[in-house]
C-alpha cells in the first residue's frame, strides 16, 4: 500500500509539486532528502496515471550528444541503486540496448556515437549485423547494416518505480494527495503564491510544474509559454513466452522498440509520423488504434519472424510531451520567483526522471546554477541553442 494523504489539503506548504509521475515524485523525494519540510504532491488521478504508467520502461545511456549521454549515464547509475535507495524492488534489469539500423548513411553516426559514449565511460560497442544474432539469436539481420550495443542499458518496471518513490516520499514526510486537481496556479508581484485545487487553496512560495503532458496548459496560467506539443504513442503486449530476449531492441530506421518483460511478454511500440499533435489536454485521445497494432506487428515480424506465431494480448496509449529538440525543459523563468518546471521529456522522461529530480531539487534549494539545467532552460529556444540527437527514436 502506498500511504496517501486523505482529507482537505493543507492551507500552506513550503513547496507544492504538481503531478504524481516519476518527475514529480522524484523531485519531491529529493527536496525532502535535502531537508525541506512540508512538501505536498498533488495528483489529479492516481500515482503513475500519466505518461509514466504507460511507458516502455526503457533506460539507456546511448545518445549522440555529450549532455544527453552524461545525464542518462547518471540516471543509469541511479537506477542501479534504486531498489536499495527506495527500499522497494523496481525490477531494474540490465539486459542492454541493441540499437539497429538498416541505412548505410547512419553508420558514420553510429560509429561516432560509440566513440563519444566510450569517451564518457559508456561501454558501447559497434556490431556488424552478424554479431547482432549473438545478442538476439533469431533476429533477421538480412536488412541490417550495423548496430550498437551497450550492456549497461536496461528496463525497470514503471509502476514499481513510482510506487517506490511514493513510499520513500512518505517516509521523508512528503504528503501525496491523489484525486486532487490543480485548477489554478497563483502568482502575484513576480512570485508564486500557491495553487487552487478542487480541494482547497494551498499557499506556497515554491511550485514545481511536473504535470507531464499537462504542463504546458498549467504554465500558461502564470504567463509561461512552453513550446511543448503532445503526441499519442502506443504500446503492444504479447502473451507470455519463455525467456528469449535480454536486451531492448530499438531501430533508428523505423522507430520500433521491443523487450521482454519479467512475465515473459513482448512489450514494444513504434512511432507513427501521421499521429496528430495536440496542445489542448481536452483533445488528448488515448484510445487504442488498430492502425498501430498492424504497424507494430508488421515491423516486429519483419525483424523477428518467430513473433508471427505469438498472440498479441493488449495495447494502450499514452502521451509524449514533445519539445522542438526532444529534450526536457528544466528550471524556472526570469521574473517569476518560485516557479519551476520539469517537463518536455518526449519519450525519455522515465529514464531521466531520477537525475533531473535530483539536480532540480539541488537547484531549487540552493539557487546554484547547474550546467545541465542551464542548458535545458526554456530560453534556449529563444537563443536558438538547440542540439539534435540522432538517437531520438519514435
Ligand atoms: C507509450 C510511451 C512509451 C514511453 N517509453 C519510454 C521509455 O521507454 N523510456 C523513457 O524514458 N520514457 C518513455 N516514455 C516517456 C515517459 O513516459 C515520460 O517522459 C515520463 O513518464 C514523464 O513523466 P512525468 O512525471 O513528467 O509525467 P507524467 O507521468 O505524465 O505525470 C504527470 C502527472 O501530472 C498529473 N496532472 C496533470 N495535470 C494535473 C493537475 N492540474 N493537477 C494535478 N495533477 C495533474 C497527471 O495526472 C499525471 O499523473 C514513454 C511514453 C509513452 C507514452
Amino acid at each position: 500500500m502506498i500511504p496517501l494523504s486523505r482529507g482537505p489539503v493543507p492551507a500552506t506548504a513550503d513547496a507544492v509539486v504538481i503531478g504524481g509521475g516519476i518527475n514529480g515524485l522524484a523531485v519531491a523525494y529529493e527536496l525532502a532528502g535535502r531537508g525541506l519540510k512540508n512538501i505536498v504532491v498533488l495528483e489529479s488521478r492516481y500515482i503513475g496515471s500519466g505518461s509514466t504508467g504507460r511507458c516502455g520502461g526503457g533506460i539507456r545511456a546511448q545518445w549522440t550528444t555529450k549532455e544527453n549521454i552524461r545525464l542518462a549515464q547518471e540516471s543509469v547509475a541511479m537506477y542501479e541503486n534504486m531498489s536499495a535507495e527506495l527500499g522497494y524492488q523496481v525490477f531494474f534489469r540490465q539486459g542492454g540496448y541493441l540499437m539497429i539500423t538498416e541505412n548505410e548513411k547512419d553508420l558514420p553516426a553510429l560509429r561516432d556515437a560509440v566513440a563519444l559514449q566510450n569517451s564518457c565511460g559508456v561501454p558501447t560497442e559497434f556490431l556488424p549485423p552478424s554479431d547482432c544474432r549473438k545478442i538476439v539469436p533469431d533476429l533477421d539481420v538480412s536488412r541490417l547494416v550495423g548496430a550498437t550495443f551497450c550492456p549497461k542499458d536496461g528496463t525497470a518496471y514503471p509502476f514499481a518505480v513510482v510506487w517506490g518513490y511514493a513510499r520513500a516520499c512518505h517516509r521523508r514526510g512528503v504528503r501525496i494527495f491523489i484525486r486532487t486537481t490543480v485548477k489554478e496556479m497563483l502568482a502575484q508581484d513576480g512570485r508564486m503564491r500557491g495553487v487552487v485545487t478542487d480541494r482547497g487553496v494551498i499557499h506556497a512560495p515554491v511550485v514545481v510544474n511536473s504535470a507531464g503532458p499537462w504542463a504546458r496548459h498549467l504554465a500558461a496560467q502564470v504567463g509561461v509559454s512552453l513550446p511543448n506539443r503532445q503526441e499519442r504513442h502506443e504500446i503492444m503486449v504479447s502473451e507470455s513466452l519463455k525467456p528469449f530476449l535480454d536486451p531492448m531492441v530499438i531501430s533508428i530506421t523505423n522507430g520500433i522498440y521491443f523487450s521482454q518483460s519479467l512475465r515473459g511478454e513482448i512489450v514494444g511500440g513504434i512511432g507513427d509520423p501521421h499521429e496528430p499533435h495536440w496542445t489542448d489536454p481536452a483533445e488528448f485521445d488515448t484510445r487504442s488504434q488498430l492502425v498501430f497494432a498492424v504497424r507494430f506487428a508488421r515491423a516486429l515480424t519483419a525483424l523477428y519472424p518467430r513473433a508471427a506465431q505469438v498472440r498479441m494480448m493488449r495495447q494502450w496509449a499514452g502521451m509524449y510531451d514533445v519539445t522542438p529538440d526532444h529534450r526536457p525543459i528544466l528550471g524556472g523563468v526570469p521574473g517569476l520567483e518560485g516557479y519551476h518546471h520539469i517537463c518536455g521529456f518526449s519519450g525519455h522522461g522515465f529514464m531521466l526522471g531520477p537525475v533531473t529530480g535530483r539536480r532540480m531539487a539541488e537547484h531549487i534549494l540552493t539557487g546554484r546554477p547547474d550546467e545541465i539545467i542551464t542548458s535545458l532552460s526554456l530560453d534556449r529556444f529563444e537563443r536558438g541553442d538547440l542540439q539534435a540527437d540522432a538517437f531520438v527514436v519514435g
